[in-house]
């Protein structure tokens, strides 16, 4: 019974910093009253939860604030340099991956180009770029993110499927946490961009907000009530491959007519190439023409934003979220591409949904599926920051 009691009372002292560290990281400069008001935890509590906090390195003061009237209170925030997290992105042709502190800086990045794409020189790629990121701080580092494309289930930690890696069914989660001892979380890289563009992106949304990512396959993340929705299977916001009537042109998937092979960066480059035969289209050279108002650039820019909006209209009318946001290589674009999926989205759904959606661009880049990486270890499990087991 004793130990039982001991046991309760050491799960609700963790509970409370956890709380109270939630708090302080989502309100800058707050102090030991306003953590007061928002836990409901009494100011005792509070004040011995905060002593073990900076004790930890966690928590900093910060000199006293603004008083109205009786004393300043201290005003707290987090050390943000106390801990770092590892974000890694193996979704574009280079690993890129960052040290990121508490407050969602890149502290140090490293990039590698991808060799092979055999599955364990894949593998070995990423241990040497994360081998790379971990001989370059001295902080303790307190879990590693991976964003990866392709199918992931984030809960078993593994890659169902991942073409341009070799992966299948491979447990990358565990095969992470045997080398590195630390916590580890795999997910899709448009759920992860989705996370980083909701949790550092300073867009104005409620808890509601979905990210499309467009680049050679097109992925959304889907934020419900400020956490990833990921459906029954994990694989929730794969989009790309939607079928498109009237859309014949082969997928990599096997099947014919898939929103990725009109909407994505390779359709672009493919339509461009059958309308303007010659040496091979680039991204840069398409988005130099389009810009130099090349009437056929133009013409396939905008029929790539149409088919994408008519896609993104089935999203809006299944979940009314009135905030999309887009990332990905299309986005150099900008605006002719916006407006063309803009209009794709008003012309294939209801006028009252359609007009309450509203779509922009993210304000991450390729930073976006780093920092959601390593901030979705944290959204999940806050107690991974502590370093000393409360007693
Ligand atoms: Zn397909």
């Amino acid at each position: 019974m004793q130990r039982l009691q001991k046991a309760t009372q050491q799960n609700t002292r963790q509970h409370n910093r956890e709380l109270v560290l939630k708090v302080i990281q989502a309100n800058q400069h707050t102090s030991r009253a306003e953590i007061a008001r928002f836990t409901q935890l009494t100011r005792t509590t509070v004040s011995e939860v905060v002593a073990g906090l900076m004790i930890e390195g966690l928590v900093e003061e910060i000199g006293p604030g603004s008083s109205q009237g009786g004393k300043p209170s201290i005003r707290l925030q987090m050390a943000a340099d106390s801990r770092y997290l590892v974000g890694v992105n193996l979704s574009q042709e280079k690993f890129s991956g960052a040290l990121v502190n508490l407050r969602g800086e890149l502290k140090e990045t490293v990039e590698l180009p991808v060799i092979d794409t055999g599955s364990s020189q894949a593998l070995s790629q990423l241990c040497q770029l994360i081998d790379r990121l971990l001989a370059n701080t001295r902080r303790p580092v307190v879990g590693i993110g991976v964003g990866a494309p392709g199918l992931i289930n984030t809960q078993e930690g593994v890659v169902v499927h991942a073409v341009n890696l070799d992966w299948r069914s491979f447990p990358l989660a565990r095969l992470l946490k045997e080398r590195y001892h630390l916590p580890v979380s795999i997910m899709n890289d448009s759920q992860a961009t989705a996370i980083g563009e909701y949790v550092y992106g300073k867009h104005a949304v409620t808890g509601n907000l979905v990210v499309v990512n467009v680049n050679q396959g097109i992925g959304a993340g889907i934020i419900i009530q400020g956490r990833l929705f990921q459906g029954d299977g994990g694989y929730a916001g794969e989009i790309g491959h939607i079928g498109v009537p009237g859309n014949r042109r082969a997928c990599r998937c096997g099947r014919t007519g898939c929103l990725e092979t009109i909407a994505g960066v390779q359709a672009v480059l493919q339509s461009m190439q059958e309308r303007s035969p010659g040496p091979p289209w680039s991204l840069d050279s398409l988005v130099e023409c389009a810009a130099g108002a090349d009437p056929i650039a133009q013409a396939v820019v905008a029929e790539a934003g149409q088919a994408l909006g008519v896609a993104l209209s089935h999203l809006a009318g299944a979940l009314n979220i009135q905030s999309i946001i887009l990332t990905g290589g299309l986005v150099r674009f900008g605006q002719p591409w916006l407006a063309a999926v803009q209009q794709g989205l008003h012309q294939s759904t209801l006028p009252r949904l359609a007009a309450d959606t509203r779509i922009s661009f993210g304000a991450l880049d390729l930073r976006a599926c780093i920092l959601g990486a390593s901030a979705h270890l944290l959204l999940e499990n806050y107690g991974l920051l502590f370093l000393k087991p409360e007693t």
